[in-house]
């Protein structure tokens, strides 16, 4: 399995089966043995997980997830990559490849159609895994996109996910884990750290893909909270006030929030009012707490 970490060696496979690299996928193949060792180490796969990877391209992580995990599936949307898989992944039984958009998945189906395969289907048993863990070296085009569909649609331990940990562009993972009052800071990193714990795991240089990116990335660890760290009426409020701050980050929030839900100026000015920040101050001084605040009154209609 080493030789697929030597870049001379992921070129020969490529010429091998004719395989062409393609820009629009997003595919950047990782070829550095210490970098994979890294993203496993800090996805902290355990025995007993089920992993889930999103594109596994040709299939360097899948090996390394494969050695640690229970068993690991693999969404590879490109077709031209299976047949290349299923030759660099043939010494592991535990490994299943599917292809197809990450996106489109519906991901609570294969967790239980894995654990219906691990033979404990047994009704409502969410721990025939010991836990199930996503990683991944994503595709730039839908970083985000992909990081959201799993937060939304499984956030607080809804079929026992407990974990992202991905590899994205460095620009990306600054704007997740930004704090309030930095220019990173946005409606990205509000949404993210709703509903994870955000950790660095390692930045990695440009130079250990193929093809080279323009940019470095860096591995985050997201972690799933257990539960939501502020308390929401309606969620739903909470993004529509955070998606109208930051519409218009440069504006005081009196004037990006005011429309809001058909409200008016002198609403949102009393509203503001009433949760106790100034109508003066902008979206991305905000914390969690504060935009929490306006939502839930935004939710009582006051
Ligand atoms: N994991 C491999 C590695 O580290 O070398 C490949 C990483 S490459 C950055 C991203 C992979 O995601 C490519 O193999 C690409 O074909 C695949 N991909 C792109 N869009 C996808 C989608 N919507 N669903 C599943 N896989 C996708």
């Amino acid at each position: 399995m080493d030789k697929l970490y030597s870049p001379t060696t992921a070129k020969m496979i490529m010429n091998k089966y004719g395989f062409r690299i393609s820009k629009s996928l997003g595919q950047n193949f990782l070829t550095d043995r210490n970098i994979v060792d890294i993203i496993i180490r800090g996805a902290g796969i355990e025995e007993g997980d089920l992993v889930i990877e999103v594109g596994p391209g040709m299939g360097v992580l899948t090996a390394a997830a494969a050695e640690k995990a229970r068993r690991v599936i693999g969404i590879e949307i490109d077709e031209n990559l299976i047949p290349i898989l299923r030759e660099t992944l043939k010494e592991y039984d535990n490994v299943r490849i599917i292809q197809g958009d990450f996106l489109k998945m519906d991901l609570g189906e294969l967790i239980r159609e894995a654990k219906e395969e691990a033979g404990e289907a047994e009704k409502g048993n969410r721990e025939s895994f010991t836990g199930v863990k996503i990683i991944g070296n994503l595709p730039y085009y839908i970083t985000s996109p992909i990081i959201m569909k799993v937060l939304e649609e499984y956030a607080y331990g809804v079929l026992g996910i407990q974990s992202l940990t991905v590899m994205i562009q460095k620009e990306v993972a600054d704007r997740i884990r930004a704090v309030p009052g930095t220019k990173a800071y946005g409606a990205l990193s509000v949404a993210v750290q709703y509903y994870c714990v955000v950790e660095t795991v390692t930045v990695v240089s440009k130079e250990v893909f193929i093809p080279k990116p323009k940019v470095d990335s860096a591995v985050l660890r997201l972690s799933m909270r257990e539960e939501p760290p502020v308390k929401l009426l309606d969620p739903a409020v909470f993004f529509a006030v955070v998606k109208a701050g930051f519409g218009q980050r440069r504006k005081t929030l009196l004037n990006s929030l005011t429309g809001l839900k058909g409200m008016d100026k002198q609403q949102i000015q009393s509203l503001l009012e009433r949760a106790g920040i100034d109508p003066g101050r902008r979206a991305e001084t905000l914390d969690l707490q504060e935009f929490a605040a306006i939502a839930n009154l935004v939710g009582t209609g006051s």
